[in-house]
């Protein structure tokens, strides 16, 4: 229980799966399974919160490692994911840069079809989301505020984390939809993962 606490308290939001980012984080993963490092048992980086789906069905006992033995799998607690992945924002598929993006994808099942979905339609969302909070700032300043909670507890928190990361892409206005909405990511509000312990987004 207390582990279980404090992996939530490294969640941003609501404690959700820490793979698919849609379903809660309702069991804690031994990320490299005990049957494989069962020195690491205790090891409390080794836990991290996934939803049953996640765990029990799609990664399992898979940890696949390759020549030299060190994992193929991303560990979203110890580097940053977009090293290894790509979101596709209009379709919400993810891509592999690296062998290791495409076994976590592959491992994870992050291209099924109902997270594919989720995350096409969180991009709209936040889009019009982030047109809302601009539009508020003018008028009311605690509705803009609960637009920020809202993002940070939404399903799918990965939209707007790529989305934070291709702000300061060339043509990113293109990708993002318009200025004002590349604008509005500027918002430090918005980068609630730095203090949440994990990784800024690169800029
Ligand atoms: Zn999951």
């Amino acid at each position: 229980m207390q582990l279980t606490l404090r992996l939530t308290e490294m969640a941003t939001g609501i404690r959700r799966c820490m793979y698919c980012g849609d379903g809660l984080g309702t069991d804690i993963d031994h990320f490299e399974p005990l049957a494989e490092a069962p020195l690491r048992a205790f090891d409390w980086p080794n836990h991290l919160l996934a939803c049953s789906h996640c765990n029990s069905h799609q990664k399992r006992e898979l940890f696949p490692r390759d020549e030299d033995g060190t994992s193929l799998l991303v560990d979203p607690c110890a580097e940053d994911p977009y090293e290894h992945l790509e979101l596709v924002l209009s379709t919400g598929v993810y891509e592999a840069l690296t062998p290791r993006g495409d076994a976590t994808i592959r491992v994870f099942g992050l291209n099924r079809a109902d997270l594919v979905r989720g995350r096409a339609a969180a991009f709209i969302r936040t889009i019009s989301m982030l047109r809302d909070r601009v539009r508020l700032l003018q008028t009311d300043g605690e509705e803009a505020t609960e637009i920020v909670t809202s993002l940070r507890d939404q399903p799918f928190a990965d939209v707007l984390y790529a989305m934070l990361r291709y702000r300061s892409l060339p043509g990113a206005h293109l990708v993002l939809r318009g200025r004002e909405v590349v604008d509005a990511l500027g918002d430090p509000a918005l980068h609630f993962w730095h203090h949440a312990g994990g990784f800024e987004p690169r800029r």
